[in-house]
């Protein structure tokens, strides 16, 4: 659970850790990057290396949190009074009580650790109050606090938050950090993790998401759409297949928040299959392919993509994810994609 336990990002974790060494952690931090590839778990070695009880060589500037003491098990546990961890509830936002409540106990020295630590996961899901609320604390930060929050949206916070929060930007992680971390820390077979590596873009949550059961599905709507779009005669047809895309996960409560994060996993799944249909209509090794399991769908699926088609429709699905990630409407966002594919 410290900073050793963290795949690449070794020059973010470089600078926390000098930072940490001599005492000169901002009282904000603004973790960016894509979703699933350790900015959370690096918040949480951070917060460990700073209360961890061991203390081996406060001052060393390579030091970490020893992760036995009983402060770093409170810690791993979410158990540790000074280390405060918020993410969104199951509404998908972020409360101004919840942010208030942070903020009343960020005011007070911390109780058994040497700086209190308020980790905000997915900040950009705090509502409006929520964020002027925290303004205000980070507009007189208190001395013994320290915000670090994170966000693979950035831009959905308010200009004001962000400008007070000095921002660490996270890369992905390679493809054989993540199979290697799926290996050891997750028992996946070594083909399996390759496969799921591949396809994840860097991104280890996603890796594992690639195992899931959310993740067939999505697969399987993405595919099915991508063979319905090639076979459409006109719009009509294409706005229906769109459709099928937003649709609710059979036997799944839908919601605005919960329909938006399918249709992200089913264009994430696009873009893994265009890539690979590139490589397939191409005649490129077999061995790259993210869904080598898939390899017969996808030479059917290469008679209405090719190689032009194909890595046009790549760059087409990463717009429409873009766009996503900024708020635009999902229905808009799909009735766009199945016009362009
Ligand atoms: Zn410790």
């Amino acid at each position: 659970m410290g900073f050793a336990s963290i795949r690449g990002h070794q020059t973010v974790r470089r600078l926390l850790q000098r930072a940490v060494a001599h005492d000169r952690l901002p009282p904000c931090l603004l973790f960016t990057g894509p979703d699933g590839v350790g900015k959370r778990l690096t918040a949480v070695a951070l917060a460990a290396r700073i209360n961890c009880e061991s203390r081996p060589d406060p001052d060393e500037e390579s030091a970490d949190a020893c992760g036995t003491c009983g402060a770093c098990g409170r810690i791993a546990r979410d158990m540790h009074p000074d280390v405060i961890l918020i993410a969104p509830e199951e509404s998908g936002a972020i409360k101004v009580d919840t942010i208030r409540g942070a903020v009343a106990q960020a005011a007070y020295r911390p109780f058994e650790g040497r700086r209190r630590v308020v980790i905000i996961d997915e900040a950009d899901r705090m509502v409006g109050e929520a964020q002027n609320a925290l303004l205000k604390t980070l507009e007189e930060p208190p001395p013994g606090s320290v915000f670090l929050l994170v966000t693979a949206r950035p831009h959905q916070l308010l200009v004001t938050v962000r400008s007070r929060c000095p921002a660490l930007r996270f890369g992905g992680v390679s493809a054989e950090d993540t199979a290697e971390l799926l290996v050891t820390e997750h028992g996946l077979a070594r083909e399996a993790a390759r496969a799921a590596a591949v396809a994840s873009d860097g991104s280890v949550g996603a890796a594992l998401e690639a195992e899931s059961d959310a993740y067939v599905e999505a697969r399987d709507s993405a595919a099915t759409a991508l063979q319905a779009l090639a076979r459409a005669r006109n719009p009509k047809q294409r706005l229906e297949t769109a459709k099928t895309l937003v649709s609710a996960r059979r036997g799944k409560k839908s919601s605005p928040a919960a329909d938006r994060e399918t249709l992200g996993r089913r264009l994430r799944a696009m873009a893994a299959l265009l890539r690979d249909l590139q490589l397939v209509a191409t005649g490129g090794a077999t061995s790259g392919l993210a869904h080598a399991d898939l390899e017969s769908d996808l030479q059917a699926l290469s008679r209405g993509f090719d190689a032009p088609r194909a890595r046009q429709g790549f760059a087409t699905v990463d717009r429409a994810l873009h766009a996503l990630s900024r708020n635009a409407s999902p229905k808009v966002v799909v009735d766009w994609l199945a016009l362009r594919l």
